[in-house]
Order: C-alpha cells, then structure tokens, then sequence
C-alpha cells in the first residue's frame, strides 16, 4: 500500500498522461502548446524561472533522435534502398514534422519530472 510519505518517484502514468509532478492531477498543457502557468489543481508553478525550459530540449533531442535515426533505417533498409542517405535522412526529417507538437509535450513534461525528483526545492 502506497501512502504520501514514500520518496519522490516517477510517476510514468502521469508523465504519460501530461499531468503535474506534484499532484498527478493538473494538466500540463491547456491547448496544443500553450502551458498552464500553475497546476490548475494543486497551483504549482511549472515554469521555475526564466529560461527554465531550456533543459526540456535535451529531452527533445533524446526522443527525437532515435525516431529520425530510425526513419532513416526503415527508409534505407526497406522503403528507398537506392537514394542517397542524405536523401532519406530529409524524408525522415519531414516524416517527423507532425510528430513535433508531442515531443514538444513530452519532453517539457518528462523535464519537469525529472527536475522535481532531482531538485525537489530548488526555485
Ligand atoms: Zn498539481
């Protein structure tokens, strides 16, 4: 049985479901990407000071990395074997377009999970 006093985890269904690191309640986002300034449940504040997202983009290489560099495995392996790789490698790139606005997400929320576990209260 699970109480509130256990350590900080993560919590994969709420990093999957784009809610607060806090509460697990809150939705991250209020459009397609447009944050909520606080948790609209519990009001923390996500964005912990200026320039605080600039960590998201690690996270943003790290899931968008492996998709394209897979892209450009299925591309060369299976789809178009006698193009260029650069070739692929811009097919791949415009494959992942519509994929943008959820590594978006995802990453902003992944990074503000996994600076709450490791900086619990900083500011
Ligand atoms: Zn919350």
């Amino acid at each position: 049985m699970m109480s509130a006093v256990q350590p900080r985890r993560f919590h994969l269904r709420t990093i999957f479901e784009q809610k607060c690191s806090e509460c697990g309640e809150g939705r991250v986002f209020r459009g397609r990407f447009e944050m909520n300034e606080r948790c609209p449940v519990c009001g923390y504040k996500f964005e912990r000071g200026p320039g605080y997202f600039t960590g998201a983009m690690y996270f943003s290489y790290a899931i968008g990395m492996p998709i394209i560099a897979l892209g450009v495995l299925i591309g060369k392996l299976l789809i178009v074997p006698k193009w260029p790789l650069h070739w692929i490698l811009i097919a791949s790139w415009v494959a992942f377009v519509p994929l943008g606005p959820a590594v978006f997400r995802y990453s902003r929320v992944l990074f503000i999970h996994f600076d709450r576990f490791f900086d619990p209260d900083g500011d």
